[in-house]
């Protein structure tokens, strides 16, 4: 359908030199589900509006398959844009029915009534409200009102649709449910979706990209595993679900490896970060899935410790663990595990799942 290049782009609402968006790059392929995500004032609207042409940058470009549409100098008007929006708060009009409300963008752009009946009808049948034309928003749920929405943008056949939080006024469960039907709906119909949200874990079952920001700046571009298993930095880490930090120090490095000693007793062999050497302080990042318990005796390497906590969640067991050698750590395994609290624990890693970073770096999560 279409592809958008960004370009170096940059925006700053108020002139003091505090950019909310500081010179984006990023390329968004055609028929792809990519989701700006990072915490609140990371300037994803931001991008989202700039893309739809309701605001000029003050540097770069945005081009839609290789045309510039949006420049400092210049800006494509959104309805020239072949884009589609939909917001949070589904903004339907309350005393339009159904098909008023998805009518709407035909009628503006004057297609013919049999045509336009088509379409709609082809739009309702998309987001599974067929049945419902004759309904005024007020005799919809919230999950219907947001598909009314969406069918609204759907209707005039966009290249590219637009979603910022479009799932976050409704309950979880219809969130779930919203989640899977977006999701197929982009795949049938080869939309290009570019989706804003908060939460990480809408973000990582949705996309096939992500883009995760932080303090107005791009931290990654990847696809959901690579962002989830082989982060960035720190924030990007930190932002994806729990992970631990242990101190260690870099002991011997070759050929992009490094071997790191951590808590000074655990040699682990990890990635060598861009930047660092033999003897550098690093932050050994584990996230609670990759770490291993075992009773003592049974493992051959691994560090001391005692369980402080066990908490039953259903799917899985979480165990606090403390180290011998003092930091804490979470830890979760499958449900049949058996570790009581008060147990001593040999603890280990799953090797291909360690990340490391630079000591102390300080990429904090902006919001
Ligand atoms: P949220 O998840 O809370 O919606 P966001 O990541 O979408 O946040 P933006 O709305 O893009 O963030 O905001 C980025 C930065 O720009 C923030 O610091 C915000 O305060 C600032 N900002 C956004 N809109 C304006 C505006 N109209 N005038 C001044 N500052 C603004």
């Amino acid at each position: 359908m279409a592809s958008v290049t960004i370009s170096g782009l940059s925006k700053s609402y108020t002139g003091d030199g505090a950019a909310a968006l500081s010179t984006l790059d990023l390329v968004i392929g055609d028929n792809q589900f990519v989701t700006l995500l990072g915490p609140s004032g990371c300037g994803k609207t931001t991008t989202l509006r700039l893309i739809a042409g309701y605001m000029n940058p003050d540097t770069g470009t945005i081009a839609v398959d290789g045309r510039v549409v949006s420049s400092k100098e210049h800006v494509v008007p959104p309805e020239s844009r072949g884009m589609g929006m939909v917001f949070q708060n589904y903004a339907v009009w309350p005393h339009k029915t159904v098909v008023e409300t998805v009518v709407f963008g035909l009628k503006v752009r004057k297609t013919p009534a049999a045509r336009a009946r088509e379409q709609v009808a082809h739009a309702l049948g998309l987001v599974n409200l067929s049945g419902l034309e004759n309904r005024l928003p007020g005799e919809l749920s919230g999950g219907q009102q947001q598909r009314v929405a969406l069918a609204r943008s759907l209707v005039v056949e966009p290249d590219i649709l637009l979603l910022d939080e479009p799932l976050s006024n409704l309950d979880a469960k219809l969130r779930d449910r919203m989640r899977t039907e977006l999701k197929q709906l982009q795949r049938r119909t080869g939309i290009t979706f570019i989706y804003v949200t908060h939460d990480q874990s809408e973000a990582l079952a949705l996309s096939d990209q992500i883009a995760v920001m932080n303090g107005g700046k791009l931290q990654q571009y990847g696809p959901p595993a690579e962002i989830y298993a082989r982060p960035a930095n720190r924030m990007v880490a930190d932002f994806m679900g729990h992970i631990n930090f242990l101190p260690g120090r870099i002991t011997s490095a070759a050929n992009g490896r490094c071997q790191v000693m951590l808590l000074d007793r655990l040699p682990l062999e990890a990635e060598l970060p861009a930047g660092l050497a033999t003897g550098d302080a690093v932050d050994v990042a584990v996230r609670p899935e990759n770490v291993i318990l075992s009773r003592e005796g049974a493992a051959t390497s691994g560090l001391l410790g005692q369980v402080s906590e066990r908490t039953f969640l259903g799917n899985l067991i979480e165990y606090d663990v403390t180290l011998q050698a003092g930091p804490s750590l979470r830890v979760q395994t499958h449900p049949g595990s058996s570790f009581a609290a008060g147990e001593s624990v040999v603890v280990s890693f799953e090797p291909t799942a360690i990340s490391v970073f630079a000591a102390g770096t300080t990429e904090k999560i902006e919001g």
